[in-house]
């Protein structure tokens, strides 16, 4: 039995990158096709929980997607909600800050985009890269991040009071598979745009960034709002992994269909 509990950084504990290796793939000890069919039986669970959470319209899920180039973000967002109801989902992808973001606080464009109730929204990137990504390029001090992760803990405290269920994922990727990925984005015509050459920038710090990913699994994994180290070399792994985790979170809602208005048991359609 795969323990999920050993994905997710426990709250208060102090944990280093190299307690996981991203090359696990425990997640999927299966062949290929094995793999294939759990992922859809597992998509196929999700469609039914996901149409539980609109009918209800109780709770609302965040499920944060936080990785380096290449970790799979948008592949996650591809297989794992393959099955499910477009209605009920919402993708927020979180780029280079616009004048009208960056004339606010950086949680104004995220609070924007929240789940609502029966909703599940994706971040594909997040409010985290505003202790990443500006940490790493020093456009912040030690000052203003210390700062931030306490925002961020109380933000999502906010939510999590208000109903949220939330979900974070750091897809974690070797640097040897970031390599190979960005070579195969080089060499296929349909996968070239997404290439940009600012990513090898992005690359060259990369014990930087492993250093700030450390300090925001250490500093920002609460009970009301853990995150998980999902091992993302293989992409089959990554994508059971997180379905799993999923599953396991909306099955502990214990949800239910809301009753039915009183005296249909007599209506007649004509
Ligand atoms: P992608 O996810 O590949 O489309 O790239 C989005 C880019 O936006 C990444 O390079 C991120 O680091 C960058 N980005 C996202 N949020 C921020 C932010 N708050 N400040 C600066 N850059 C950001
Ligand atoms: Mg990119």
């Amino acid at each position: 039995m795969l323990k999920l509990k050993t994905y997710c950084v426990k709250p208060g504990k102090k944990v280093k990158l190299k307690d996981w290796n991203p090359a696990d793939k425990s997640a999927s000890p299966g062949t290929g096709a094995d793999d294939a069919r759990e992922l859809a039986e597992l998509a196929a669970r999700l469609d039914e929980l996901q149409d539980l959470l609109y009918a209800e319209h109780k709770h609302k899920v965040l499920l944060v997607l936080q990785g380096m180039d290449t970790s799979g973000k948008d592949g996650v967002i591809r297989h794992v909600f393959d099955k499910v109801d477009p209605l009920g989902v919402r993708v927020a992808s979180f780029g280079v800050p616009t004048k009208e973001e960056l004339d606010r606080d950086y949680l104004w464009r995220v609070h924007k985009v929240v789940p609502g109730k029966g909703e599940i929204v994706i971040f594909n990137r997040s409010h985290y890269e505003d202790v990443l990504v500006v940490r790493v390029h020093d456009w912040i001090d030690e000052k203003e991040v210390q700062r931030r992760f306490k925002q961020i803990n109380a933000f999502e405290k906010l939510l999590a009071d208000n109903g949220t269920i939330i979900i974070k994922c750091f897809l974690y990727i070797s640097k040897a598979e970031q390599k190979r990925r960005l070579q195969a984005r080089l060499d296929d015509p349909t996968k070239r745009w997404k290439f940009r050459l600012g990513d090898l920038e992005e690359r060259k710090l990369w014990d930087r960034y492993m250093s700030a990913y450390q300090d925001v699994l250490n500093q920002t994994s609460m009970s009301y709002a853990p995150w998980y180290v999902i091992p993302a070399d293989s992409k089959s792994s990554r994508n059971l992994l997180i379905s799993r985790i999923l599953i396991d979170t909306l099955e502990r809602l214990k949800m239910k269909y809301p009753e039915p208005e009183e005296n249909l048991d007599g209506v007649v359609i004509k």
